[in-house]
């Protein structure tokens, strides 16, 4: 029975395969980005019924003697049953979920990042009139644990952090801002120093006090276009989630 190992896990994507068995990747906690297989899952009702649903939480016990391990059980934690009942938040928790998929590996478990992902998942669920929000301050957290968190501190070439010199520049490539001041270019990613001073408190916080921001729509906006922007620079490839989030409403800049 050595190969049988537990896990807890947020389904972070499903796929059918064939006629009964469901492909699941979830991202869990001791093992970073994993595939299972739950063989006969849309026939077996009662072993199954209603568990590997996207955005669940589970604890799984798996047989990795399979090149793709086989699922024995699931018992269900949380389903976050909101998150697949209403558009605008389940295109969010769509977004979250690809981000893990693409920016973790196998065998690379983070416990604070899993953190993250259940707080995302909880507050999106229980205050889905604050998803733009929760969406800014967990990609602030998110890009920080991966050792991406932009330098906001000021500006890159005067040093100043001021309101005379604002609005700021992002510089995707550097990951740091210039002032109004030292660089002057249409299209730039701009940010109001509001912005800068509430991503650099995110970055700070711990995740249970996350909740305590309050962020208006013009900041969500700035921090949806930074990092939207910055993932793709980073990871030389657009999430799809992002169109979708346009279309639910969000305050994305596309
Ligand atoms: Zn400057």
């Amino acid at each position: 029975m050595r190969n049988l190992k537990t896990t807890r896990l947020v389904v972070i994507r499903t796929q059918e395969l064939g006629e009964s068995d469901k492909l699941i990747t979830g991202y869990s906690k001791e093992s970073g980005k994993i595939q299972l297989l739950a063989k006969g899952a849309k026939r077996s009702l009662k072993r199954f019924v209603n568990k590997l649903e996207l955005f669940s939480c589970l604890t799984v016990q798996y047989n990795d003697k399979y090149r793709l391990p086989i699922i024995n059980w699931a018992e269900l934690l949380d389903s976050f049953l909101p998150l697949r009942q209403r558009y605008s938040s389940y295109t969010a928790a769509i977004l979250i979920c690809e981000h893990l998929y693409y920016w973790t590996a196998a065998n690379d478990g983070d416990e604070e990042l899993f953190s993250y992902l259940l707080w995302f998942l909880k507050e999106l669920a229980h205050q889905p009139a604050r998803s733009s929000q929760f969406l800014v301050l967990f990609l602030s957290k998110f890009y920080d644990r991966l050792g991406y968190r932009p330098d906001l501190t000021a500006c890159a070439i005067c040093g100043k952090l001021d309101n005379t010199a604002a609005p700021f520049a992002f510089r995707i490539g550097q990951g740091t801002i210039i002032c109004r001041r030292c660089y002057i270019k249409r299209g730039a990613i701009s940010l109001a120093l509001p912005t800068i001073k509430l991503l650099g408190l995110a970055f700070e916080l711990p995740v249970e006090k996350l909740s305590r921001l309050k962020l208006n729509t013009q900041t969500c906006r700035e921090a949806l276009n930074l990092f939207r922007c910055y993932g793709r620079y980073l990871l030389d490839r657009d999430i799809q989630a992002w169109q979708a989030l346009n279309t639910a409403g969000y305050p994305i800049l596309m």
